[in-house]
């Protein structure tokens, strides 16, 4: 008997689907794609449920005709390509002609249109078939509803992650489409609120400003290069705006959002040694290059591109990217040369002989504990005594034969750690309320992660609320975070969410580590006697530590044998 059989079209369009349907952000990527394509200036995005119960989104674009309107619907149905020559110069963000049908087999859909020219048509469709078609009053343009996604294929439905993460994964999209496009307006509408709002007024850093707030529109550099048929413009982040992810960075070809490591590493090359490690920049990238040059159908979500000439382009981003940031670098010097002068004068005079730690103390250790017995370094039955304090940043202890520098920011931050984390395992928290209440503005992403996040926030010792308008109250924060820096231990917590949308608790130990250092000494700090005291009491307690949580050395020893040999006492 035979056993190949063609599959219905009902089942092959549902199978179609899922390659362009994978969640409702990848709907709404789509509409809104339409929607451009059409020469919309003006875009409303409304969600209910994540995008899973109610999508609806309304153009002002070219609208269809009532034919159109139906064929719409078809599978390869597309008004953009006509030959396979049109496949090697795409200049539309569509060109397949599956999206509206892929959408329609696995929803309910209504859809408004109207051109300049013929009458405004109604189309429902349930599951793709089409229920309804009428004339109808409407301005001139589009509104397409989408209602109960996937709920013709219950397996598909079954990958659907919560209403908020599905909420986070479509804002991300619009975000970008705010990016890719300054002369477009985007109005965005999660559960009848507001969400974002863009006016289009064709101003890079109004997009940044509406997508990410004021402080990041405030620290962006243009940056703007042509060369090899290959333009190269936007905005670059400021070393200082950057974060622990790279979900700040956007690639645009053409006005299409695209990913690709080559230019990435393109990019963030261009900020080689100005940025700490686990550090990556922001910026919003636009490159313009011939069509031809790209190929943009190998991928379903035509998010992947493959270049002709790669190499070539990655060097023009490289570039672009390392001018804007040598001459914001050349300002710099010339701005801040007196200030660096007069902060070198403060810090001379902070250096008073009675602040200057140069103790020698003795100490003995005993009652040890089991681990302290098992350490090589300190550890027991013999006296250790601090010389002082180096640099402002080295502790220099005499123990035994050998000499150990310590550096002071690892030392504590290793031991903050520890601390941290036996409480946090046991669900306890070293926490300090605030005199008063810190008030802090986020970017509108920052600000919802970390309000969908509260509650790994209040495992961390915080204690935080909704203050409006992208603000936070924080009333409670872990012990030894200073007022000054709750913004960047914040903003630096939620930058260890890996994607939109996903839960910050898998980075746990990353999260005590950032918390840690935030609250550690840092170097170049003058500590007092008692602070050195203690410091070294912590270490030799806490025995077998002899790295930060970064991994870098706690300390280095010189024994008595090497400077006996450098001083050629003994050959
Ligand atoms: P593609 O975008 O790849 O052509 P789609 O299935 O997304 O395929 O859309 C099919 C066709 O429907 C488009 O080619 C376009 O002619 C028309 N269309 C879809 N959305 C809109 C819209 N918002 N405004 C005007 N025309 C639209
Ligand atoms: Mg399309």
């Amino acid at each position: 008997m035979n056993k190949i059989h063609v599959l219905t079209a009902e089942i092959s369009s549902k199978i179609a689907a899922g390659e362009v349907v994978e969640n409702p952000s990848s709907v709404i990527k789509e509409l809104i794609e339409n929607s451009i394509d059409a020469g919309a200036d003006s875009i409303i995005v409304e969600i209910k449920n994540g995008g899973i119960s109610y999508m609806r989104l309304t153009d002002n674009g070219s609208g269809m005709s009532a034919q159109d309107a139906q064929n719409a619907f078809l599978r390869h149905a597309t008004s953009k390509i006509t030959s396979v020559g049109d496949l090697e110069k795409i200049s539309t963000l569509g060109f397949r002609g599956e999206a509206l049908a892929s959408i329609a087999a696995v929803s309910n859909i209504e859809l408004i249109t109207k051109t300049q020219d013929s009458d405004g048509v109604f189309l429902q469709l349930d599951g793709g078939k089409l229920i309804t078609q009428q004339t109808t009053g409407c301005p001139k343009g589009t509104t397409v509803v989408v209602r109960d996604l996937f709920f013709n294929t219950p397996a598909r439905m079954k990958f659907l992650k919560s209403d908020k993460t599905e909420t986070s994964y479509i804002t991300d999209i619009v975000q970008r489409f705010v990016l890719g496009n300054p002369n477009i307006s985007i109005r965005y509408i999660v559960d009848g609120r507001e969400r974002l709002f863009f006016s289009g007024d064709g101003q890079l850093k109004s997009c940044v400003y509406s997508v990410y707030g004021r402080d990041y529109a405030k620290s962006v550099l243009e940056v703007d290069r042509c060369e090899n048929d290959i333009k190269i413009y936007g905005l670059a982040g400021k070393p200082e705006s950057s974060r622990g992810n790279r979900t700040f960075q956007s690639l645009f070809l053409n006005g299409r959002y695209i990913k690709n490591k080559a230019i990435t590493f393109a990019a963030e090359a261009a900020y080689k040694n100005t940025l700490m490690t686990g550090k990556f920049p922001f910026y919003v990238l636009h490159i313009k290059i011939s069509p031809e040059f790209a190929d943009v159908n190998v991928h379903p979500t035509k998010q992947e591109v493959k270049f002709a000439n790669e190499r070539t382009l990655c060097d023009v981003v490289y570039w672009a990217v390392k001018n804007a940031l040598a001459h914001s670098a050349e300002e710099q010097i010339i701005h801040f040369a007196p200030k660096i002068q007069q902060q070198h004068d403060l810090k001379s005079m902070a250096k008073e002989p009675e602040r200057q730690i140069n103790m020698v103390d003795n100490i003995s250790l005993n009652n040890t504990t089991p681990r302290q017995q098992r350490q090589q370094n300190f550890e027991d039955n013999y006296q250790y005594k601090i010389v002082g304090q180096v640099f402002d940043t080295y502790i220099i202890v005499e123990f035994s034969d050998k000499i150990i520098l310590i550096d002071q920011h690892a030392a504590h931050e290793r031991l903050l750690f520890e601390k941290f984390k036996m409480t946090y395992q046991q669900n306890q928290q070293m926490a300090q309320m605030l005199l008063s209440p810190v008030a802090i503005v986020f970017s509108p992403p920052e600000h919802v992660a970390i309000l969908e996040n509260l509650q790994v926030f209040s495992k961390l010792g915080f204690e935080i609320e909704d203050f409006g308008n992208n603000s936070i109250l924080v009333r409670q924060a872990p012990i030894t975070a200073q007022r000054q820096t709750l913004k960047t231990l914040i903003g630096e917590l939620i930058s260890l969410i890996d994607s939109p949308g996903e839960a910050i608790s898998d980075n746990e130990d990353q999260m005590l580590k950032t918390i840690s250092c935030k609250a550690a000494v840092k170097g170049n700090t003058i500590m007092q006697k008692s602070e050195i005291d203690a410091l070294i009491n912590d270490i030799t307690k806490e025995g077998d530590i002899n790295t930060c949580p970064h991994g870098r050395p706690l300390f280095v020893t010189l024994t008595k044998y090497q400077l006996e040999k450098m001083f050629k006492r003994i050959v």
